[in-house]
């Protein structure tokens, strides 16, 4: 396929709103491709550039554009910038500015959907201290040889902003249609491998290729994931339930095949380097090959220490061995997915938690197994005594769904609203903040990814808080004016706040009341900050509960 018609399609697609013309579209499309082009639509139509269990990242920045745009046109950057920021869309921006150079350059090659993606990944491949100036190239080349709309593409793309409307749910439902294959079990498959592209051409090869798909080791799965809930609730319609502490740490995923291991983070990044001390506690727990779920948490003289402790782990990869002195990290795991080859995810509860006991010896995550509401409130209460968040109370019918956010699946904490938006935006600071970022503007999304303002905040951010803020948000720049920074959204923060208010000055139609800074989410992706209707509803769960109507 040619990248040119792949540009035509997602401008057909961005015009359209309806979602089943949509899934149409692709459905209609899939077919024709052929098995090198197919993966890399579909990731591309997504935004990604990667399968999701993938550690490669492009690692192309706003500053890589700019500057190879303006080489394109044989203007200075500057004029490249502000043309970007006064559009607001870069994509957009970088197709009017290749206009321009259309009029003078006749010979370009063609570019070819899988040749662009074969130079992202050597792009993703680049290291070395000469690493920027290999990557601008390849990123001239490829704007160089742009029609205008592809160039659109290009940009958005390499900067993660497709956001053409194309949601995952629609992709796989096209897939499931494409190759009249049952939606549910492209759902399943896709749960297993962890990449719609490859996911696509199993559904081509047809239902058994489907059904057949095992996870594997070294390929991280998605996390399932809780929702809230009350312990009654739970136990009313459950009957018995088990359930567990809430450790206030970081969620991990311990892969093991012989000698060999790997740890991935929540967003499946693999962090095995930055935690010696958690490979070698569980490597010396089983002999099998094993795929463990757990959360790391960090512990002095006995007692949990707050989560920040542990994320600083993750930062300071070259100062690892001098840390692992000052703080106890200890995993604790509560869930198996893997033995000896065998996947457990289709297995009940209580049948992984025994193959977990007999398998694992050490550090599995104590549990209790109860029907009694009064039983497991103590254990609530003993929970927060021990300075745990709180518990998670799981179905013990439930199968291990990755990547779901489910109701077998209920976490029982104190109540306090915090929320997760995306940083897009500052200002600088002033007086002792000067030279850093001083307050942060955030946003929420819809649920196309689209960002929405909500808030600002500024309280609640120590000084070593700032200077960390302001170390992994200084490369994320894409524009300026003022005392205003605009970034790449890439950084998610929890906020406290008292209340949520309708409000006409952000584009979202909230606003937070006595916004708090808690925390950086580092363990969470722009793709998991809070949607607009879920603000709605708590906005609606909060008048309710003050008696407003
Ligand atoms: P979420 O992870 O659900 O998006 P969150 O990261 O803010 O939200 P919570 O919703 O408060 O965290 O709780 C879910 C998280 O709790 C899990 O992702 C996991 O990291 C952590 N956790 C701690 N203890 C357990 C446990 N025993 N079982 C499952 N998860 C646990």
């Amino acid at each position: 396929m040619n990248f040119i018609d792949f540009s035509e399609f997602c401008d057909t697609l961005e015009s359209i709103s309806g979602r089943l013309e949509m899934i149409d579209l692709i459905a209609e499309k899939l077919p024709g491709l052929s098995d090198e082009d197919m993966p890399v639509f579909l990731r591309f139509i997504t935004g990604r550039v990667f399968p999701d269990y993938s550690q490669d990242k492009i690692g192309i920045g706003p500053n890589h554009v700019y500057e190879s745009v303006a080489y394109v046109i044989g203007k200075n950057r500057d004029y490249v910038i502000r043309k970007i920021n006064t559009g607001g869309d870069v994509g957009k921006a970088v197709e009017n500015l290749l206009a321009k150079k259309e009029q003078t350059s006749f010979f370009s090659d063609t570019l070819e959907l899988s040749g662009v993606f074969s130079d992202f990944k050597a792009i993703s491949e680049v290291k070395g201290s000469r690493s920027q100036k290999e990557k601008l190239k390849f990123v001239k080349r490829l704007f160089a040889n742009a029609k205008p709309i592809e160039g659109r593409y290009l940009a958005r793309i390499m900067l993660g902003e497709m956001r053409i409307g194309v949601g995952d749910g629609n992709v796989r439902e096209a897939v499931a249609k494409a190759f009249s294959v049952p939606a549910a079990l492209v759902e399943h498959a896709y749960q297993a491998v962890n990449d719609l592209g490859e996911v696509a051409l199993l559904a081509k090869r047809g239902e058994k290729a489907l059904e057949e798909v095992k996870i594997e080791l070294f390929r991280p799965v998605k996390m399932m994931l809780a929702k809230q809930g009350t312990i009654a609730e739970m136990i009313r319609e459950q009957g018995s339930i088990a359930a567990e502490f809430k450790y206030d740490g970081t969620r991990f995923q311990f892969h093991k095949r012989g000698d060999e291991f790997k740890i991935y983070s929540r967003k499946l990044e693999e962090v095995t380097d930055a935690m010696p001390d958690i490979s070698e506690l569980l490597m010396n727990c089983t002999e099998h090959d094993v795929i463990l779920d757990g959360e790391i948490i960090a512990v002095k003289d006995g007692k949990p220490m707050p989560f920040q402790y542990v994320l600083k782990r993750f930062r300071r990869r070259h100062d690892i061995e001098a840390h692992v002195e000052n703080i106890r990290l200890i995993p604790n795991v509560f869930d198996i997915l893997l033995l000896d080859n065998e996947s457990l995810i289709e297995k009940p509860f209580t049948g992984r938690r025994r193959i977990l006991e007999e398998n694992v010896r050490e550090y599995i995550a104590p549990q209790i197994v109860s029907g009694d509401i009064a039983e497991v409130e103590e254990f609530y209460r003993d929970a927060l005594d021990e300075g745990h968040e709180g518990i998670m109370v799981k179905s013990l019918s439930a199968a291990y769904t990755p990547g779901q956010r489910v109701r077998e699946w209920i976490k029982i904490k104190p109540e306090v609203d915090t929320i997760d938006l995306a940083v897009i935006g500052a200002e600088w600071g002033e007086g002792k903040r000067a030279g850093l970022f001083g307050s942060f503007l955030l946003a929420c999304r819809d649920e196309n990814d689209e960002l929405y303002p909500v808030s600002k905040v500024a309280t609640g951010i120590s000084d070593e808080m700032l200077a960390l803020i302001y170390d992994s948000l200084k490369e994320s720049v894409i524009s300026e004016s003022g005392k205003f920074v605009r970034f790449e959204p890439e950084i998610v923060f929890e906020v406290g706040y008292a209340e949520i208010q309708k409000s006409v000055n952000y584009e979202s139609g909230y606003a937070l009341r006595f916004p708090r800074f808690i925390r950086v989410r580092d363990d969470k992706g722009i793709d998991e900050i809070e949607t607009i209707s879920s603000i709605n509803e708590r906005f609606t769960v909060q008048n309710d509960k003050r008696g407003i109507k």
